[in-house]
């Protein structure tokens, strides 16, 4: 834009951003020049602009803007910032907003079906993949058969523990809820593990409020959506924790152990291997996938929903083409 555009885009959109006259700017070119490495003919050339400081926080943050007496002095070049930083708290707001509503929206059933058929146009590693009957009764199949090392881990530190911290109860309480166990049923389950390890009092005075709220019933009332293998590979857990990636976090002897367990060849450990020296954390765990149910893709896994609900429509794909071809044999040996 040039400056006359620059100016009515700023005072259409609100923005209150005096310009600093040529006098002012050269009286304060110092203090303006500090911590920036303009050079004097760049200085010349720019303009500069005023404003509170409280508009402009993001900039004041950083440190780099000149205060007086409240009012904040910044090149042309920051606007950029500027405009972000309004932008960012605009979208935040907003979906604080939709966030609070989206439960009550919710409920009624032709909105319902609208939302439900937005999510194809939600990007693969943020959709659901829940699946309609993971219950009470078949979580440990599904945990054995069909979750990533990431999530089986979890699963069977709570089962052996009976407690876990609060890392991992956040990784795997969102998780499953999202893969589709019912809020009823988690309850059940968090509290049937717990109260092995300490009193149903305790349990619910300090426990039962994190996986409420997973669910939104509580607090914020946040709709989680499923955590990413990238938001999960950030984590860094220490030792006794089963949180994170164990493609990232764990030791590459007991991840080999572990691959040689559950029967991997030399050679797919071989290119996992590979895969993890190069950081293709994910790609790892995609081969890992398609070793375990002999399948190829070429996409990467992006979070352990995609991993359980795909690996869960294989496995059923199998059944059905299996008991189809059953049927026919039975039919032409009859
Ligand atoms: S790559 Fe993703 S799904 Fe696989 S183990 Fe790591 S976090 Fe879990």
């Amino acid at each position: 834009m040039d400056q006359s555009d620059l100016q009515k885009f700023l005072v259409e959109n609100d923005f209150v951003y005096l310009p600093v006259s040529s006098e002012e700017k050269e009286s304060l070119k110092d203090k303006l020049l500090r911590d920036r490495n303009f050079t004097e003919a760049k200085f010349e050339s720019i303009s500069y602009f005023k404003t509170y400081f409280t508009e402009i926080a993001q900039l004041v943050a950083l440190k780099k803007i000149f205060l007086l007496k409240g009012i904040a002095y910044f090149p042309e070049t920051d606007i950029i910032y500027c405009i972000v930083d309004r932008l960012r708290t605009q979208i935040s707001i907003h979906l604080q907003w939709i966030n609070k509503m989206f439960s009550v929206i919710a409920k009624d059933d032709h909105i319902k079906f609208l939302l439900q058929n937005i999510s194809p146009f939600i990007p693969k590693e943020y959709q659901l993949y829940s699946i309609d009957d993971i219950n009470l009764e078949n979580i440990d199949e599904v945990a054995n058969n069909h979750y990533p090392l990431c999530m089986k881990t979890i699963h069977l530190a709570l089962r052996n523990d009976h407690h876990l911290k609060y890392d991992s109860k956040m990784q795997y309480g969102i998780f499953l809820k999202c893969t589709g166990l019912s809020y009823e049923n988690a309850m059940q389950f968090w509290k049937n593990e717990f109260t092995q390890s300490m009193s149903l009092d305790l349990y619910q005075r300090k426990y039962s409020y994190l996986f409420k709220h997973q669910y939104g019933m509580v607090g914020g009332r946040i709709q989680y959506r499923p955590f990413t293998c990238e938001n999960i590979q950030k984590y860094s857990p220490s030792p006794g924790q089963y949180h994170g990636c164990p493609f990232k976090h764990w030791d590459k002897e007991n991840l080999i152990q572990k691959l040689q367990c559950d029967g991997l060849q030399t050679n797919d450990i071989n290119y996992i291997k590979e895969l993890i020296d190069k950081g293709r954390y994910q790609n790892a765990c995609t081969r890992y996938f398609c070793v375990n149910y002999q399948v190829f893709r070429d996409d990467v896994i992006q979070s352990p929903n995609q991993y359980t609900y795909e690996g869960l429509c294989i496995d059923r794909h199998m059944d059905n083409v299996l008991s189809l071809i059953c049927g026919n044999l039975d039919k032409d040996f009859s």
